[in-house]
């Protein structure tokens, strides 16, 4: 069955389409189908107009159904991911459409230990759904809504993961882009406590997303770049509408996107450990490959999706994961995205190096990517992806865990099928600019002519 309602970071849609009230009724009760009788869901949500309605809904849907439910307010997604395995609950919900644009929303569904629930779970849930084969308790067993303020708790556990010392005696500045989200309940009192001079900009709540959009794309953060300069600050920071995902500016104002700040924490954050195993999708770019080089580590690579990263973490006992969006992951908290603790161990990082972060990024490789998509038939996706891993050049190396993957001795092309659309993705890298566009180019000839075939 090929899943309807769940898409990579649970379901999301716009309101008043998908999500409407009976929709999320008829869903969160079909979520507490899977549950055992008695169980307790932990529930947040972020700072989008809708939020509210679909909290509510869902919430009935639960204490009808004999679950009893524990409110922890608007906050980042890691927050409730946290929330679970601290009060040790069965399942977290976060109502939340992440950097979608603020007429969408939606929810991620956590298990008990922290991450997003796998596919097999989201396909059980499906399955309720559509058959209806959901049920509600009698009176006596309805159960009780309690909300609790886990703030300062998680606060407290990142700052028992850095060295707060060491961070306080380098009087760092910092200017943090809360793009109007529930970062901005975490972000700047964090660093705060780490004795960081903070910058907020785009700091109150507002879910039409005001400032600069929820998406913390480097073109919209001009303000933050200005603002990094104007106070000179060390580094700037911004996160998506629901934080999980962290973009650095450098002192210059410079914004950096994650493939190189992913590459800065696997290189200065696993050579000092044993385990220096690195997780990313196989979308990354090669600089984390040159990195595990250089510091005797390994590079394990997923399909695209932050639930295959943590899960494969889990199952490599891995310490790190990372994904060029800006998803920083780091077992010793939870093995999830969580921009608050990627934000904190970034102040570690210039507090241990003492370099500006700048520098730190120039010492890194430097490739070229490029995006571009192409029209393909869903019913011929299969046979297409089949058709470029038979008919390639025998010189190259072909890696099938997420689509099709070119490899290169200097570069490569990933050719994947879009999950919702009837395109596919066509991404590359290169050590120019020129030949990362050429690389394009022979991505959409290589579908163009399977298309033929
Ligand atoms: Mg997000």
């Amino acid at each position: 069955m090929k899943r309807k309602y769940f898409g990579t970071n649970g379901i999301r849609g716009i309101i008043g389409e998908l999500i409407t009230p009976d929709f999320i009724i008829r869903m969160g009760s079909a979520i507490a189908a899977t549950m055992k009788k008695g169980g307790t869901v932990v529930i947040g949500s972020d700072a989008r107009l809708s939020s509210p309605f679909i909290k509510q809904a869902i919430s009935s849907s639960f204490l009808a159904s004999g679950i009893e439910l524990i409110d922890v307010g608007t906050v980042p997604t890691p927050l409730v991911q946290f929330a679970v395995k601290y009060l040790k609950v069965d399942i977290g919900i976060m109502v939340t459409a992440s950097h979608n644009p603020p007429q969408f929303n939606g929810i991620k569904v956590i298990d008990n230990d922290g991450i997003e629930i796998d596919i097999t779970k989201q396909k059980k849930i499906e399955e309720i759904y559509e058959k209806e084969q959901t049920s509600y308790t009698n009176w006596e067993e309805n159960k009780v809504l309690t909300s609790i303020d886990l703030r300062e708790e998680y606060i407290n556990q990142i700052l028992g993961l850095v060295d707060v010392e060491l961070i306080k005696s380098r009087k760092l500045k910092a200017v943090v882009d809360a793009g109007n989200a529930v970062g901005g309940i975490i972000t700047p009192n964090l660093l705060k406590k780490i004795g960081i001079k903070v910058f907020t900009i785009n700091g109150h709540l507002d879910g039409t997303f005001p400032g600069r959009g929820s998406e913390p794309e480097p073109k919209m953060l001009i303000h933050m770049s200005e603002i990094t300069k104007a106070v000179q600050a060390n580094f700037a920071v911004a996160h998506d509408g629901d934080a999980d995902r962290a973009i650095f500016g450098d002192e210059l104002g410079e914004v950096h996107y994650g493939d190189k700040s992913i590459a800065l924490f696997e290189k200065w954050i696993l050579s000092y450990q044993k385990n220096k195993k690195f997780v990313t999708p196989v979308s990354s770019s090669r600089v984390v490959e040159d990195i595990a080089k250089e510091i005797g580590g390994e590079v394990v690579w997923t399909p695209v999706g932050c639930i295959y990263v943590s899960r494969k973490m889990i199952q490599e006992s891995a310490l790190l994961g990372g994904e060029e969006n800006g998803g920083l992951f780091y077992t010793p908290h939870i093995p999830v995205r969580d921009g608050a603790m990627a934000t904190a161990l970034m102040a570690e990082i210039l507090a241990k190096t003492g370099k500006s972060l700048s520098s730190l990024i120039q010492e890194l490789p430097t490739y070229y990517q490029q995006k571009d998509k192409i029209y393909c038939p869903n019913n011929q996706k299969e046979r297409i992806m089949h058709y470029i891993v038979e008919n390639v050049e025998k010189a190259v190396e072909t890696v099938t865990i997420d689509g099709v993957k070119l490899i290169y001795e200097d570069g490569w092309i990933l050719i994947r099928p879009s999950g919702t659309e009837p395109i596919f993705r066509i991404f590359t890298e290169a050590l120019t600019q020129e030949k990362a566009i050429e690389r394009v180019n022979k991505g959409k000839k290589l579908v163009e002519k399977a298309l033929k075939k």
